[in-house]
């Protein structure tokens, strides 16, 4: 039995539904599993099982306290025709490496993987919890996260889904996206203002007792999508193990053989996914930890000292502009013994002074990382040299990781083979993908998607090119000092 302990060691060990219910721990510490489980089958004996089966056994391993029928149902639910593959997430073979496509979800990027299923964990988990309030999620989004929690919790019922974004601050299509979503539990809001703003905004709802007090009268209780919540973190270890059963069956490696993982990094959630693989014995040896011009973790790595004290850099690569990657809590709490008041101490230091140094233990610790970044003009010209080479196109994001691998590759003797995650479909970044490789930028962002298939004979995955056709259905634009009212609005 498995259960979940704060990171800040302040709090009782709870069930995966508990701790999935609640998101965040209440000392502000993430919950993370009490023992890392070993691998339940080898990845020999996951051989011809589908993308649904896989994710059941693996997550099977970590939320013990759910039946192996309420997974099932979870799996099914989520890894549905919604994706575009009935292999989910397919591993596509090109010169140097491996690319694991983690964007044939319902937005067209990695986020789907772990919200598409968070919204049957959690229906479940209300459930075994025996909790009968009906649950809102609020979210403030700077693109990406905002829809794939849109479209993952549409019509579940039991749950409201209220995201916020910034009226100026995201992409035409990442904006139209959202504005479409269909559902009865849908309520979407711009704000007057930044991401920074928004998020803040609903920082200070969740905040606030009082309004707490007055929903739970309604017997509603605010939750979040965000990838602290546990129930994001457990289905994407599922995946790399998928990708290892299938470069076996493709006869690419040997059974035990060990691949590296080169992940392009923002909150640290994806790769940190890869490392509990690698603890639960999938055979991996490195893990790259790819960074664009926010290069934090990169020097993280390399020196063990965690510095927030510079400047924020807006990139091509968005969903990674990132100075805190909050994940990385979990894995410290795990390389430091499950040392809560060591963590808590540092997580004050990144708080109050804007960094901490981890030591030289941590630091020793960290070896199975290599640390690197890629500024866009190196990471660009890698997604341009891949294009004309390999005739294989990959978004801005997996750039970055592709770039970092590369430099990898220069400076290491290690040639063992690897497995790049891909986090988006180059049409969701479409802007710098055609400017990337040449191809004329249109007038508005639809317009260069339609350029950029006709120049690349590639097809945009469905649910964007699909966009500019639905009707808006969302209007509502409001001042960021209105955010509580909005929620009180959509919910009471
Ligand atoms: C969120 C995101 C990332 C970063 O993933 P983390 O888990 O936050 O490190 C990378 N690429 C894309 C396209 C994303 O949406």
């Amino acid at each position: 039995m498995i259960r979940y302990v704060s990171t800040r060691g302040n709090e009782e060990k709870i069930t995966s539904s508990a701790a999935i219910i609640r998101g965040l721990a209440p000392d502000r510490g993430l919950y993370v599993p009490d023992s890392i489980p070993f691998l339940p089958r080898s990845p020999k004996d996951l051989a011809d099982m589908s993308y649904k089966d896989v994710a059941k056994i693996v997550m099977g391993a970590y939320l013990t306290d759910f039946t192996d029928d309420e997974l099932a149902v979870c799996a099914d639910k989520a890894y549905d025709s919604k994706f575009d593959t009935y292999t989910i997430a397919p591993v596509v073979k090109t010169e140097k490496g491996f690319f694991l496509e983690l964007w044939h979800g319902s937005t067209a990027a990695f986020k789907d993987m772990a919200l598409s299923i968070l919204p049957w964990l959690l229906k479940t988990a209300l459930k075994k919890e025996g909790e009968d309030k009906k649950i809102a999620i609020l979210t403030a989004t700077s693109g990406d996260t905002g829809k794939a929690a849109l479209s993952g919790f549409a019509d579940v019922t039991g749950t409201e889904i209220i995201v916020f974004y910034p009226k100026d601050g995201v992409s035409l299509v990442q904006e139209r996206q959202m504005v479409t979503q269909t559902g009865k539990n849908v309520h979407v809001y711009g704000i007057h203002g930044n991401f920074d703003e928004a998020q803040t905004g609903v920082k200070n709802v969740f905040n606030d007792t009082k309004f707490a007090e007055k929903l739970a009268g309604k017997n509603i209780r605010l939750s979040s999508a965000n990838s602290i919540n546990i129930g994001r973190l457990v289905p994407q270890a599922a995946y790399y193990i998928n990708a290892y059963k299938t470069l076996l069956e493709n006869g690419d490696i040997r059974d035990s053989e060990k691949i590296n993982i080169c992940v392009p990094t923002g909150n640290f959630g994806n790769i940190l996914a890869a490392w509990y693989a690698k603890q639960m014995g999938l055979p991996v040896g490195r893990l790259i930890c790819a960074s664009n011009e926010n290069n934090v973790l990169t020097d993280f790595i390399n020196t063990g000292v965690y510095d927030r004290r510079r400047e924020f850099v807006l990139t091509t690569s968005p969903s990674m502009d990132i100075l805190v990657s909050s994940n990385l809590e979990r894995l410290l709490y795990h390389i430091s013994g499950s040392d809560s008041e060591r963590v808590g101490g540092l997580m004050t230091g990144l708080e109050e002074e804007g960094f901490y140094d981890a030591g030289s233990a941590a630091k020793g610790a960290l070896k199975d990382f290599y640390g690197g970044c890629a500024e866009m003009s190196v990471s660009h010209k890698a997604l341009a040299k891949l294009w004309q080479e390999d005739r294989y196109l990959i978004d801005t994001h997996t750039a970055v990781a592709y770039a970092v691998y590369l430099e990898y590759l220069a400076k290491s003797e290690d040639r063992t083979k690897t497995l790049i995650a891909s986090t988006a479909s180059p049409f969701k970044f479409a802007g710098s993908v055609a400017s990337a490789i040449g191809v004329k930028i249109g007038e508005d962002e639809f317009q260069t998607i339609r350029n950029l298939q006709k120049d690349t004979g590639l097809r945009a995955p469905k649910p964007l090119s699909g966009l500019e056709a639905l009707p808006v259905l969302h209007e509502n634009v409001i001042d960021k000092a209105d955010i509580e009212s909005a929620v009180a609005g959509s919910l009471l």
